[in-house]
């Protein structure tokens, strides 16, 4: 077992882990030996082959339903992981959304109210069940969370989607307040800013071959795949990455 931080079976929370990078991250991980939670809104057959995946990898799996912008959901998520998993030691905030290319004078208040409750709201209250129960000031273990910005974040998404982006600024700066905040209780916290990875995030926010045809715009002329990103979310999770904390890393074939 890579994963050499603890003696005990550990569970790592993926959210949004039923596809795409969520899904890549449980399977590696699994792989460096995390037992996985792995988290969905809709797709349970597609979550549960995710989590055959995981046992087939030796680890124990659990297909977890909840929206994470759905507070009591995700209350009721963390018990069912309390009682039926190993304790928590890690948490991989990836569930989250685009919508259809809009401009600013074009936005409405529902889109932004969702876009913000999933991507930034179920963020911050996944990541406080976590360290209620991970922190040494709460008796835990410590642990590990990365979040999934998006370099977005740092380009803004004119004439896309500025809401999508400023909602993954909002990560960025709470990966960066989060980790001072508990850097002496054990647990760490990373981001990792993917460029524009071949996942069906595009086709749900109706472009569904936007990951080929947007090679110009990438340095490297092709875009990521899902598992390159969880090669960087499982290094930051490990510990290998012990004395790093507060640190974003673009994974974007250098966009
Ligand atoms: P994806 O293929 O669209 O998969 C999204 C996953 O999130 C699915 O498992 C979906 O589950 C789940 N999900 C959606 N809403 C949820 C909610 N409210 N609660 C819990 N789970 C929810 O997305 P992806 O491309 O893998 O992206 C993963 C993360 O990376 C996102 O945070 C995204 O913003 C970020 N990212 C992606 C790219 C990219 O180019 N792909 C680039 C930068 C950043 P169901 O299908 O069961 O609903």
């Amino acid at each position: 077992m890579s994963r050499s931080h603890v003696g005990t079976s550990r569970t790592l929370l993926v959210t949004g882990a039923s596809r795409g990078i969520g899904a890549a991250v449980a399977v590696r991980c699994a792989q460096a030996g995390w037992d996985v939670a792995v988290n969905y809104t809709r797709d349970a057959a597609a979550a549960e082959r995710v989590a055959q995946a995981v046992r087939s990898a030796g680890r124990q799996a659990v297909a977890l339903q909840a929206d994470v912008a759905n507070e009591a959901a995700l209350m009721a998520m963390f018990a069912r992981i309390d009682a039926d998993m190993p304790p928590l030691g890690g948490l991989v905030n990836n569930a989250g959304v685009v919508d259809a290319m809009a401009r600013v004078d074009e936005t409405t208040l529902a889109r932004l109210q969702r876009m913000f409750a999933i991507n930034v709201f179920g963020t911050f209250l996944c990541s406080r069940e976590a360290v209620r129960r991970m922190s040494s000031r709460h008796g835990g273990n410590g642990g590990a969370i990365v979040n999934l910005s998006s370099v977005a974040a740092k380009l803004g998404g004119p004439g896309w989607y500025v809401d999508y982006a400023a909602s993954k600024g909002a990560i960025d700066t709470f990966t960066v307040g989060l980790a001072r905040e508990v850097a002496t209780e054990g647990i760490r916290v990373n981001a990792v800013r993917p460029g524009i990875i071949d996942t069906d995030i595009h086709a749900s926010g109706g472009q569904p071959d936007r990951a080929h045809q947007s090679t110009a715009l990438i340095p490297m002329q092709r875009p990521g795949t899902a598992d390159e990103v969880a090669e960087a979310v499982q290094w930051l999770l490990s510990d290998a990455a012990r004395y790093t904390t507060g640190a974003i890393i673009d994974v974007s074939g250098g966009r």
